[in-house]
This record gives structure tokens, sequence and C-alpha cells, in this order.
């Protein structure tokens, strides 16, 4: 984790510097849970009640689409325009929508499509290859988003919730608890925004030409929140972004919803038709464990969140992912990857892969990444039992957007204090 940082680059806007915010890692007290009045793990599963953010088109489906349209004293047509701006052209400026009459235009597009995300900062690495976003929601909460190019692929990870529920006590965004769930739009809106970004030649080299025809390929429900405690957003936002005729027309197994392991919800993942890549964050093969590292282990063991991805696979045929995140002495023990083999297998062969991620420092955290070896180990434990394992390559560390370190701290607050809203 010391190894030489890339080069970090902010652009717009400005950021005026509050105070350092040292990372204190590792400390040297204990992790201590926090339990409710029952002594049972803090979870939080209903989303605290804040004003809604405003209805857009993305929230609804396409007949809804229509009604509102009349609603607003359109014609019903108007819709698939809006729906062809919005989703193929990625704009909401009424500026841009010239097939649609002047008169009324700015009220009409406003109505259906109102600003949700107001961009706060913008972080750069990997010479623009990887990109983070902070974004205000209308009601000051903050959410991010990471964008990343790979060769033959542009990656976005997106937030589903304002913060997040699940107190996994190393990840930034589980200490921080939940703030809010976000409405599908507000998660759609994501990918049209990045998708405009690209469009313009925001991401990687300035001067490489021909972005046009380019746009994020692949979405990971891995950012801020828990997707599957927010079920209903999550899944009317899934299908937004499959629609071809009426959505994003992406792939369904290019998004990956990933899950600490509510299994009701797995099961429930399971019978939509709409094959996206499943991922189950298990991060240890035995109850002990877990029950400390993965608090929602308190409700449903181990045996019962595999039993639900190998069943995933089943109903799918799509190969399930399983997490890893290798924490030094905590969880990486040889022993352990032997244990986590034999439960895979015992569910039978070639359902599932395993993707072990060395653990991303978080602010405060008292533990640290596998040593190298100790990785190599793991994974070699893993493969030679025959269970397809690759170590996961971060991205964003340096910007504190790898996976676990999604967290508004207080310089973005400040930052974000200072944004007016997009109106
Ligand atoms: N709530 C969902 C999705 C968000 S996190 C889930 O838990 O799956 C995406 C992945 O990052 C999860 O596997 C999560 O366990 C992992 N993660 C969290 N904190 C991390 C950290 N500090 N280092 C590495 N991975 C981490």
């Amino acid at each position: 984790m010391t190894s030489s940082r890339p080069p970090v680059r902010e652009t717009r806007p400005a950021t005026p510097r509050v105070r350092d915010t040292a990372q204190v890692r590792p400390a040297t007290e204990g992790w201590t849970q926090k339990k409710d009045a029952e002594g049972r793990p803090l979870l939080q599963f209903a989303s605290p009640k804040r004003g809604k953010p405003p209805v857009h088109l993305a929230d609804l489906t396409p007949v809804e689409r229509v009604s509102k349209v009349k609603e607003l004293g359109m014609p019903g047509f108007r819709a698939k325009q809006l729906e062809k701006h919005y989703f193929h052209h990625w704009t909401h400026d009424p500026a841009e929508m010239t097939d649609l009459p002047a008169a009324g235009r700015d009220e009409f597009v406003h109505g259906m499509l109102p600003p949700l995300l107001t961009e706060v900062r913008r972080l750069e690495t990997d010479r623009g290859d990887t990109i983070k976003f902070l974004w205000k929601l209308h009601d000051g909460a903050l959410v991010e988003s990471v964008l990343m190019r790979y060769p033959g692929r542009i990656t976005l990870c997106v937030s589903s919730q304002a913060g997040c529920g699940m107190n996994c006590p190393f990840c930034a965004t589980g200490q921080a608890g939940l703030t809010r769930n976000m409405s599908a739009a507000e998660i759609v809106e994501q990918v049209v925004r990045a998708n405009r970004l690209i469009a313009d030649g925001g991401l990687g080299d300035p001067r490489r030409v021909g972005h046009e025809g380019e746009r994020v390929t692949n979405i990971v429900f891995m950012g801020m929140g828990e997707p599957l405690a927010n079920y209903a957003r999550l899944m009317q936002a899934v299908r937004v972004m499959v629609d071809k005729e009426h959505g994003l027309g992406m792939s369904a197994r290019g998004i990956t919803v990933s899950t600490v392991g509510l299994v009701p919800a797995i099961t429930k993942l399971a019978h939509e038709d709409i094959p996206v890549t499943f991922a189950l964050s298990l991060h240890a093969p035995d109850d002990q464990l877990r029950d400390e590292l993965i608090p929602v282990n308190s409700r449903w063991k181990v045996d019962e969140a595999l039993d639900a991805a190998r069943a995933y696979f089943e109903k799918t045929g799509r190969r399930v992912s399983i997490e890893y995140a290798l924490i030094k002495d905590m969880n990486d023990h040889a022993w352990r990857a032997d244990l986590l083999a034999e439960k895979l297998n015992s569910r039978g062969r070639g359902w599932v892969h395993v993707n072990p991620i060395p653990l991303n420092p978080t602010p405060g955290s008292i533990w640290t990444a596998s040593e190298r070896d100790v990785q190599d180990e793991f994974v070699r434990r893993l493969n030679d039992a025959g269970i397809p394992t690759t170590l996961r390559d971060t991205r964003g560390k340096e910007i504190d957007g790898a996976c676990g370190q999604l967290v508004a701290t207080e310089e973005d607050q400040a930052v974000a204090a200072a944004t007016p809203l997009e109106t």
C-alpha cells in the first residue's frame, strides 16, 4: 500500500483546502461492532425518511412515461423523443432538443428530466483512465461513482444508496452509516453522465480521437450502498439499463450486482429473468469470523448465502463471483482458502469463481492488506482445488476511489456545501 503513487489530478471545480484528513492506520486498539438494543450487530435496512428526489423519466415504465408526458400537456409520442435524447445522446438540456416545440420546452423537459446529480468534484488518476466523481443529490446527500477504462471495456462503479447500513468494519462506506436509498433515476443518471463525459473525450488520453462510439460497457454495483437493500429501485435501474427500446440497451451480463448476502433478495433476483452477473461478498468461509467481518451474517449464515449463490447459478446459468478482501492475519490463512474451496466444491463444479482483492486502506482502519506471498498462496490453493481464482486489480486507490474507500470526507463536504445545486 506504500508503493509509489501515480499522479492524481483534480479537475474542476477548484477546491478550497479545509484541513488534512490524515489516514490513521493501523491503530492499536481493537474494533468494536456497533450493536442494537438487543445486542445484535447494528444493521440499517430501512432508509431514513428524507424528501424524495423528483420523479424522472428513468423512474417510470414506458407506459407511465407516456401518461406523464400527457399530464404535462404534450402528445404521448414525445416520450420516445425524450428517451432518445436522454438514453442515446445523454443530454437533458432543452437547448439540444430542437425536435421539441420551442413553446413550453424548458418546463416540459424539466418536468420529465429534472436535474438529479450535481457534480461536486472530479478526481483523476491512471493518466485519466480512472475518474472518481462526487455527486450531490437534491437533498445534499453525497454519493460517488468511479469510471475506469480497461482494454476493450469501460466500467462504471455505481452507488445505489447514499451511505450504507451494513456496517462492515473494513469498509469506509459501511462505517459512515446509511443516509438514504437512491432512486432508480439517480442510479441511472450516473451512467448517463459518464457516457456524456466519454463522448466528449473526457476519459483517458484527450489527444485520442473517435470517442463518439464509446460508452460505458460494464456496470458494477460496488459503489456506495447495499444494492439488494434497495431492491425495487435497483431493479428499475437495471431494467432501464438493459432495455433496448426504451433505455440504455446494455447487456445484462455486463452488469454485476454485488451483495453482502441478503438471502431472500438473492433468491428474488434469481427469478427476475434478467441474467445479471451476481457477486457475493463472502470474505470468510466460516461463521465465526464472518459474524465479525460482515454483520449481516448474524441473519444469514455462510452456508445459506452460498446455497443462495449456487441457486442463482442454477436458475440463470450465470457463473457466480465470490469476493474476498484479503486482510492480513484476519482471513488470509491457508486453511481458510482450503475451507472455502471445500465449501464451493461441495456445491458442484464450474459454477463459481473467486475474486480475492487485497484490502484497500480506509481511514481509521486497524487492518491492512495481506502480504504478497500470502495472497499468492491463497489464490494458488483455490486454483489447485479446481476453482478459477484471480486476484482483482484495484484501481483508484490514490484517489480513494477503490472498493471500500468511498465515503464523503470533510473536504468533500465543504466543497459540496459551496457548490450550488444544478437547476
Ligand atoms: N454492499 C455491496 C457492494 C459494495 S462494496 C457488497 O458488500 O457487496 C463492493 C466490494 O468491495 C464488496 O465486496 C466489499 O466487501 C468490498 N470492500 C469493502 N471494503 C473494502 C476494502 N477496504 N478493501 C477491499 N474491498 C473492500
